[in-house]
């Protein structure tokens, strides 16, 4: 049926089980109905001829068929319009070398002569590739080896982590820089490249809409938006334009937190008629990345110079200026969430934490002093985690965090401490896909290879409860009565699948945001 015919306020979700049951598991099924009034869960209770039915005359049902209901999922770390352009780019996640890169955009720019002028985004420009990851290539990129590929074709090649660019000298000559003769730029240098190679009017609401779907049909209710844009601005348009499948928590980056105080704009306001949009955090970044060896470290990056002034990875952002805007921020109302992924970075904002008496968000806290999580804990801090990226950079991490993986991305240890918990993919340098994230924190495996640290894996149950809105704080993994009516049908019980074994590719098969459905494949 179509997703949206479904306009009724109360809905009545038939037969459906409830993860982790004894019932479900020993003595055969038990089913429940679930009657959802105004958005919210109004009663959830055993179905069947005595099952109560108050309130209910008139209302659709959806005949659930014993399928597993769950909370609706959130993605906490999401840079949406990245992932809207990164799914109709040129996919380098493949490529392990310099050369396999090469080869993928010659074969690009031969077999499709069309992309050079109609494939990106922005008609005419050449091409944009996305995803690759350089930290352990036995080559090195070069700007003269990318010319010989490309030819006077504009070509942009972005890392998987978002902190790298790759660039021909014919996009440098187009947009007005230059590079070394690696050809590549990094940190706040390719920040400011990729905000040109983005064409604003091809991105269109219906390209918004396709993608937040996608999202659902995943189980996603609500996502949380990094994107370094008018996020204040543009989503409330957005969802006006019909781009309703999510809830969307919005940051404001620094450069556009003095116009969101000056509007007088807090942390958990409403900036949409929809309902959809919240107000969120300031967003900092205080360090860089693994893979470009830019993370902020205690210890120097082994195969770097050590005379060079980067060798344990830098600082983005200067201590007084952190405090400074987090300052600004606190006082007018609004939270803040800090990149930190080396472990110098994230000690270096619980201090900046410490000193503003300030709760807050630390987005992801990859390496970390073991001294340093019982502090994070006793700040009442929440670590936003991508469990993910440990799959994608777990040979990054042992070649260039040697000896120091043990407290890389240390989920269990965060949990134990009492550290509230979300989970997220960090889009597009993972998919938006919660059970990735979800499959990765409890397994810390991938392509069956054996477990990364498997001392540092999540229960299922703790793992769904970070993918919540609640998070692991409330430990919510389950429907209650009274909760809001964000919820997902699943074809399996996440919480009897300790290996994982179905998690990643967990069948969803509705989600309802507030009462309403998102996405059915059950009708
Ligand atoms: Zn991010």
């Amino acid at each position: 049926m179509n997703p949206t015919s479904r306009r009724s306020d109360s809905l009545i979700l038939r037969n459906v089980r409830l993860p982790g049951g004894d019932g479900a598991l020993t003595s055969g099924p038990v089913l429940h109905d679930v009657h959802l009034v105004d958005g919210r869960v109004a009663s959830l209770a055993p179905a069947g001829p005595g099952a109560r039915r108050g309130g209910a005359a008139g209302a659709d049902s959806l005949d659930a068929d014993g399928r597993f209901l769950i909370p609706g999922l959130w993605d906490h770390h999401v840079h949406f319009t990245q992932w809207v352009i990164a799914r109709r780019r040129l996919d380098l996640a493949a490529t392990t070398s310099a050369a396999e890169v090469l080869q993928l955009v010659r074969g690009a720019l031969s077999s499709d002569p069309a992309l050079a002028v109609e494939g990106s985004e922005q008609a005419g420009s050449g091409v944009v590739g996305y995803g690759f990851r350089d930290g352990l290539w036995p080559d090195l990129p070069s700007l003269s080896s990318l010319d010989e590929a490309t030819g006077s074709v504009p070509v942009g090649l972005i890392s998987g982590d978002l902190h790298c660019m790759w660039l021909n000298t014919a996009l440098q000559t187009r947009l007005g820089v230059s590079t070394d003769a690696s050809g590549l730029l990094r940190e706040a240098d390719s920040f400011a490249v990729m905000d040109q190679l983005q064409d604003p009017a091809a991105l269109t609401p219906e390209i918004y809409r396709q993608t937040a779907q996608a999202a659902a049909k995943r189980g996603v209710v609500g996502i949380v938006e990094f994107e370094n844009a008018d996020n204040i601005s543009q989503w409330p348009l957005r969802t006006a334009a019909g781009v309703d499948s999510l809830r969307v928590e919005v940051s404001v980056w620094p450069d556009r937190l003095q116009s969101a105080l000056l509007a007088g704009i807090s942390t958990g306001d409403a900036l949409d008629e929809r309902g959809l949009v919240t107000m969120g955090p300031l967003k900092v970044i205080s360090d860089g990345s693994l893979n470009t060896r830019t993370a902020w470290c205690w210890d120097p990056y082994p195969e770097v110079d050590r005379l060079h002034p980067h060798s344990c990875g830098m600082q983005t952002v200067p201590m007084d200026e952190l405090q400074d805007v987090m300052r600004q921020a606190r006082d007018g109302g609004i939270a803040a969430a800090i990149h930190a992924i080396g472990d110098r970075a994230n000690s270096a904002v619980l201090d900046a934490f410490e000193a503003l008496a300030m709760p807050g968000v630390i987005e992801h806290a990859q390496l970390l002093r073991w001294e340093d999580i019982p502090r994070f804990a006793r700040l009442g801090l929440t670590a936003s985690v991508q469990p993910e990226h440990a799959m994608d950079d777990r040979d990054v991490a042992d070649a260039y965090w040697a000896g120091r993986t043990d407290r890389a991305f240390p989920l269990d240890a965060l949990t134990r401490a009492g550290v509230p918990l979300r989970l997220g993919s960090d889009a597009p340098v993972a998919p938006l896909d919660p059970w990735v994230a979800i499959a990765a924190a409890v397994s810390r495996s991938r392509d069956g290879r054996d477990a990364w640290h498997p001392e540092q894996r999540l229960d299922p149950a703790t793992a769904l409860a970070a993918a919540t809105r609640g998070g692991t704080a409330k430990g919510s993994h389950q429907v209650s009565e009274g909760d809001a009516a964000d919820l997902v049908l699943v074809e399996t019980d996440p919480l009897a699948d300790p290996q994982a074994v179905g998690l990643r590719e967990m069948g969803v098969s509705a989600t309802l945001l507030g009462g309403r459905l998102t996405y059915d494949g059950i009708s």
